[in-house]
Formats: structure tokens, sequence, C-alpha cells
């Protein structure tokens, strides 16, 4: 199947489809996975909500302290990042859709242009009230000096905003940008495979915007540890480790061994 699977990759217009499990080896968990923390937690998911977010100071505290201390912070991409952005690089990857929060795959250097972070990502903070976003690592300081339940302070007509302020990883109740959900479907359109990374497809709305263009004809391959509902809609199936599966990809189709140096 690896064979065939290379040959029809390098002959086609590619969409990657990443989740979870890309990152993993970048030492995240999976918050939103069926076995995700948010699922084992109902505490954590209630604080995950926007609504809660916004209503309950002790929430926002509470989201604060675990940024602080999250896995995120600090972390760096894996080599499954570095293949996927010499794939990009080479012209043989479309696009990289993307339901991770963490910006890893931008910090690998990958242009924006090629990549949609359908749930938003945590790299900058928001101003629930003006809008204002800056580097979160800024806010995140603030709350390492002290402030509990950071504001926004931004002059706005002549007073600080103080607005609420979070990350700009889409919470639970908030609406995707439909300007985001419009360029996957436009490129999913144009695409002749899909290739799932790393996600057992079970968070919307990608997973069925996914399913919605295999069952209209567009090849799909599936690289994930374990397997996934859909596995029986895939041409190319593998339950392998999605970084071995990328670096042999970039290895063979572009002989750029330099990807292994990371
Ligand atoms: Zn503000």
């Amino acid at each position: 199947m690896l064979e065939r699977f290379l040959e029809v990759f390098s002959n086609s217009k590619v969409v990657a489809v990443c989740g979870a499990g890309l990152s993993t080896a970048s030492g995240i968990p999976d918050y939103r996975g069926e076995n995700g923390v948010w699922v084992k937690d109902p505490r954590a998911l209630a604080g995950a909500h926007i609504k809660n977010y916004l209503a309950d100071v002790e929430i926002r505290k509470n989201a604060w302290r675990d940024r602080l201390s999250s896995p995120y912070r600090g972390a760096r991409p894996n080599i499954a990042h570095y293949a996927l952005d010499v794939l990009v690089q080479q012209g043989l990857l479309d696009l990289i859709v993307t339901q991770n929060v963490d910006g890893l795959q931008r910090m690998a250097g990958t242009a924006s242009k090629k990549i949609v972070e359908i749930h938003g990502n945590i790299n900058s903070s928001l101003c629930l009230s003006c809008g204002h976003t800056e580097p979160m690592e800024n806010t995140l300081i603030r709350v390492e000096e002290g402030e509990e339940d950071p504001r926004c302070l931004i002059e706005v007509d002549g007073s600080i905003c103080g607005g609420v302020i979070k990350s700009t990883a889409i919470s639970f109740g908030q609406k995707i940008d439909p300007e985001l959900i419009r360029n996957v479907q436009y490129s999913l359109e144009r695409c002749d495979l899909i290739l799932v990374l790393g996600s057992s497809l079970t968070v919307n709305p990608v997973a069925s915007i996914v399913v919605k263009w295999v069952r209209m004809g567009k090849e799909l391959g599936i690289v994930n540890l374990q397997p996934t509902r859909y596995d029986h809609l895939a041409q190319y199936l593998f339950h392998e480790d999605v970084g071995e599966i990328l670096c042999l990809l970039a290895d063979t189709l572009v002989e750029f061994p330099k990807v292994r140096s990371h």
C-alpha cells in the first residue's frame, strides 16, 4: 500500500487535515478527542465554554493559572511539523488544515497562507470587548506578576477598556470564523486527496466537512495510531506514528534528508 500511496501522493493535489496526534510528540495532550482532558474532566470542560468564562471570575482565574503551567507554553514543533513544512515548500501539499491551537506549524516556518487554524491559536490574547490582540506571553507575564484576572489596558474613548481577556483559540460556544470554513471548503473541493494526520475525526466541523468531500469522491488517506470511525472510507490507511510516515514522504519524495536533523 505504501508504494502506491507515495505514487498517488506525489501526483495529486493534496490537503492535509491535522489533529492532536501531530503535536503529542511536542508534549501537548489531546484536549478535545474522545479521551481528551475535556471529556474526562467535566469541570475543565465547563471552564472551556465561553459563557462560563465570561460570567465567572473564578473560572477565569483558574484558566490563567492553567495557562501559566500549560504544556503549550514553550512547546516546540516536532519532526512531523518540519516534514509537513518541507512538503508545502516543495509544492507537494496545497494546504494544511489544523485543528490544533498550539501554533506549532507556523513556528516550524510554514507560511500563514498555507495554514488554516480552524480553532484559532493560543499564541495571542484577545480582549473580548474591544478586540485588541497582543502576544499571549505579554499577558502571561502580567499573571506571573500577580494579576489573577488580567483585563484589557487599551484606552478606548478616553478611558481604559477593562474588557475580559482570553486566548485567540476558539472556546466552546464561540463561532468559528466563516471565512476559515469557506477557505477549507474551497481547497477540499479542488484537491484529489485528503490526508488526515493524527486525528480520529471526532471533532466537528472538520470531521463532517472531510467526510462530505470523501463521499463526493475525494480520495482519503488516514495516518493515525488508533483506528478511526472512518477507516473504512480510506484508500490509504496507516495506523502508525504520524512523524514516521511524514518523514518517509519527505525523505522519499523530496530527497531532503535535512528534515531528520531537526
Ligand atoms: Zn479591550
